[in-house]
């Protein structure tokens, strides 16, 4: 049986403009046999809950949200349980606060995924690594790229969650350790409180938890949050840096993890 031959198909929906395409996307093919399902986390921007209500309205469909409570549903906690905020292999809060819990949401259903069309190559890395998933990319399939989807959303009416319009490329939490230092410097710029927030995580976890400096090939070496802060780096700008992916995908996709985070 192929994936869309099965009754019911799962849509993992985060709360961007290229998950909310592929969910369209399989709603227009499959319609009812299509299922939505998200994790909500505690450290995404609360315009997140308004989008994913906007998108339910728009698509005619509800959204099932699934919440950790071992951690609160917070990274936070998950770097603090388990003694470290990333690794090459990623980092613990994308398996524990979403793929466990995604993964666990009718395991046997195929899945719907918002890869676009230039992330083909990720879309192999994830078949190779779980050949038992049965997966739909609609976005892969139909040629769109994150520009399209971007567009998709402006024309259905719908407006992205407040981080894009602050120049993030997505809208996950906002204190992600997949992020480059350019990243961090815009959360310092927004979302202070948060930063200060990892900073603190940091203090407690020592220098094995600082992030690395360049991930393009430059110098590395770890800096603190405390100190990027005092630093004025004008090469580390979240424009020049590779998008983040976790958004219902990196915590259960190829490995490593994007980015060199460790
Ligand atoms: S978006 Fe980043 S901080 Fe949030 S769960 Fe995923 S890896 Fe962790």
């Amino acid at each position: 049986m192929n994936a869309v031959e099965s009754t019911r198909i799962v849509a993992r929906v985060s709360c961007g403009a290229a998950s909310f395409v592929a969910w369209k996307i399989a709603v227009e093919r499959y319609g009812d046999r299509v299922e939505a399902v998200n994790a909500f986390i505690v450290k995404e921007h609360a315009d997140n809950r308004r989008f994913l209500a906007d998108c339910e309205r728009y698509l005619g469909r509800s959204v099932t949200v699934l919440r950790d409570t071992k951690y609160g549903a917070d990274p936070i906690k998950v770097w603090i349980a388990k003694r470290f905020i990333a690794s090459r292999e990623g980092a613990p809060c994308s398996k524990a606060l979403k793929g466990r819990i995604l993964d666990a949401f009718r395991p046997n259903d195929p899945m719907v995924l918002g890869y676009t069309s230039d992330e083909a190559d990720r879309l192999d890395k994830f078949v190779d690594a779980n050949a038992n998933k049965r997966v739909i990319a609609p976005l892969i399939e139909e040629g769109l790229s994150k520009e399209d989807c971007f567009q998709i959303v402006v024309d259905a009416g719908l407006t992205l969650p407040v981080p894009y319009m602050q120049g993030f490329d997505n809208s996950n939490c906002l204190n992600c350790p997949k992020g480059g230092l350019g990243y961090w410097k815009h959360i310092d710029r927004y979302y202070p409180e948060n930063y200060e927030e990892a900073a603190r995580v940091q203090d407690l976890l020592g220098p094995s938890s600082w992030f690395l400096s360049d991930r393009r090939g430059g110098k590395r070496e770890r800096i603190s949050l405390r100190t990027l802060r005092e630093i004025d780096e004008p090469r580390w700008r979240i424009e020049d840096e590779p998008p983040i992916q976790c958004g219902g995908l990196c915590e259960l996709t190829e490995s490593p993890a994007h980015g060199d985070v460790a």
